[in-house]
């Protein structure tokens, strides 16, 4: 029989209602796209969305409509995302380093009517307004002063966000939709082929919040303060700005100062406790706090995820400045996050090594995610720490199929992540390396992420990557990239050297180049495919 309980729908506009309600005072601190800090509360936020809500209706928009945005992770940028799906609109956040044949690709196939950009963004709505017909509106977020110093030649339906909002009533009532509509969308980014659109439902958005603040998450309640690093255009900032508002946490948004001095400024002086992003973010912070001899004074704890973290990383975080790693896995189509690792009472007494290496691994599925492992012909492999094979997904917050594809992305109800992963009998996920990255040598797979972990711990070593090279005799053989920290000197000899003491000895790349710097993409992960196609041919010619 069914339960006598009421049905209430999970919705986004709940979020911001609850906010205003409970946590109106909290604050949200922006850094604007001149660099200024704009500071206001969850009230004032609660109120300009409905300023924003109206003034999308009066742009002709209703339910159903899909707005894009092209921003920082900014105030505007927040109002934004509760007045749209707050709305029953799809928010669309695309990502500013595709390239712009891909952003028209995803603009047009998304339907967006409004875009919301940044001014830095200029550029390129300059390059792709052309190509996109069905923008009615291109909405600068800032004000008419501000936008009559910008060129926009060429691009029609410009107006200023803060003359569109300031006309609005600031009374709106959020509709009640099925918590099924679509609220958010972001499109994976499209490595091979055109990018591909995850629609995220009120639902998943609203349990995936939640599950972000649990304790064996991220602990979002109002005691902290988050600095999202990860950007909005990237899964919704791992949904962040919606925990912030459902625990009550003080909201500090990095606008497009993603550099390690502005980043450590920013923590310090809004005294954060909590921040998230991807290991690159955090390697460059390490170093700039290394090398001008600082602390962190509040900073408790960061979530990181997106590419793999070096145990090397984990290890100074903990050691030399007190802050705790979390390390999560999670993609495009899992909304969020899916994995975390979080220490249980046990593992807290571990010797530090130990600790540090159980952090290194991707933790376990938080509720609502189930995992599997399956090998070629997509039997289930054992929970055994060893066998390795292609980690499946199914739960409340992952993609069925994307957006405005005919057919379901699921084998057997399962979603393929395209990761190589072993899962331990206690659940604990380590990735191994994505399908299309793993070097396959001699009939034998090596695993790049270990590779470059082992890479980092070396003290000379800013950043490592490693891809697999064809090679005439082993099919591939692994190619190291080695970005030296600044002033550090360290040559092939010194490095497989190191590299021969923490890995078997046909891992050991057959090949090291120096580089200044590696190809990064638009979410700080380095550009594997970049590097293949430019040294993909070195052991073959
Ligand atoms: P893309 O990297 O293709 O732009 P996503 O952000 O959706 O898109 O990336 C998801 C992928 O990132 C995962 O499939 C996995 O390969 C990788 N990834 C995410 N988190 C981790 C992690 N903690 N360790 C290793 N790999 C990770």
């Amino acid at each position: 029989q069914p339960g006598s309980m009421m049905d209430r729908p999970l919705l986004v506009s709940a979020i911001l209602e609850h906010g205003e309600n409970q946590y109106g005072d909290q604050q949200i601190v922006s850094r604007d796209t001149d660099g200024s800090l704009h500071r206001y509360r969850f009230a004032d936020l609660a109120r300009r969305a409905r300023q924003l809500a109206n003034a999308l209706q009066v742009l002709g928009l209703r339910p159903g409509s899909t707005v894009g945005s092209l921003a920082w992770n900014n105030h505007r940028h927040l109002e934004a995302y509760y007045a749209v799906s707050g709305s029953g609109m799809v928010m669309h956040t695309c990502n500013p380093r595709l390239h712009p044949e891909q952003l028209a690709y995803i603009v047009n196939h998304a339907e967006d009517e409004v875009v919301l950009f940044d001014t830095t963004f200029a550029p390129l709505v300059r390059a792709i307004a052309a190509s996109c017909p069905r923008v009615r509106h291109w909405v600068a977020l800032c004000d008419a002063d501000t936008l009559g110093s910008i060129d926009l030649q060429g691009v029609s339906g410009v107006e200023a966000y803060e003359t569109l909002v300031a006309r609005q009533d600031d009374r709106f009532v959020w509709p009640e939709c099925d918590e099924k509509t679509g609220a958010a969308l972001c499109y994976t980014s499209g490595t091979t082929g055109n990018p591909k659109g995850v629609l995220y439902s009120h639902r998943a958005l609203v349990l995936s919040a939640l599950s972000a603040c649990m304790p064996g998450v991220l602990s979002i309640s109002a005691q902290e303060t988050i600095l999202p690093v990860v950007p909005m255009f990237h899964i919704n900032a791992w949904c962040l700005p919606y925990a912030a508002l459902i625990g009550g946490a003080k909201l500090v948004l990095p606008g497009p100062r993603l550099d390690a001095a502005s980043l450590y400024e920013l923590m310090e002086t809004e005294r954060v406790t909590v921040s998230a992003g991807v290991p690159t973010i955090w390697m460059g912070l390490i170093q700039h706090v290394e090398q001008h001899q600082l602390r962190f004074t509040t900073m408790r704890r960061t979530g990181v995820g997106g590419s793999a973290m070096p145990k090397a990383l984990i290890a100074k975080f903990s050691n030399q400045f007190g802050v705790e790693v979390r390390h999560g896995w999670g993609m495009t189509e899992t909304t969020a996050i899916a994995t975390m690792s979080t220490l249980s009472a046990a593992d807290a007494e571990l010797p530090p090594e130990d600790r540090h290496a159980l952090v290194a691994k991707q933790g376990k599925s938080v509720f609502g995610i189930e995992l599997k492992l399956v090998d070629e012909n997509g039997a289930s492999l054992p929970r055994d720490g060893a066998s390795q094979g292609e980690l499946m997904v199914r739960g409340q917050w992952i993609v069925d199929r994307y957006h405005k594809a005919e057919r379901s992305a699921l084998v057997d109800g399962w979603f393929p992540t395209g990761d190589i992963a072993t899962i331990s009998t206690q659940g604990v996920v380590q990735i191994r390396d994505r399908t299309k990255d793993v070097i396959k040598s001699g009939g034998e797979w090596i695993s790049s992420i270990d590779l470059e972990n082992a890479a980092v711990a070396h003290p000379a070593v800013a950043m490592a990557a490693v891809i697999g090279v064809k090679h005439p005799k082993w099919d591939e053989r692994p190619l190291l990239f080695i970005v030296r920290k600044p002033g550090q000197s360290l040559d092939k000899t010194q490095i497989l050297d190191f590299l021969a003491e923490r890995v078997a000895k046909w891992w050991l790349p057959d090949e090291v180049l120096f580089v200044e710097s590696l190809p990064l993409g638009g979410t700080g992960k380095v550009q594997k495919n970049e590097l293949r196609q430019r040294h993909g041919s070195v052991f073959s010619d």
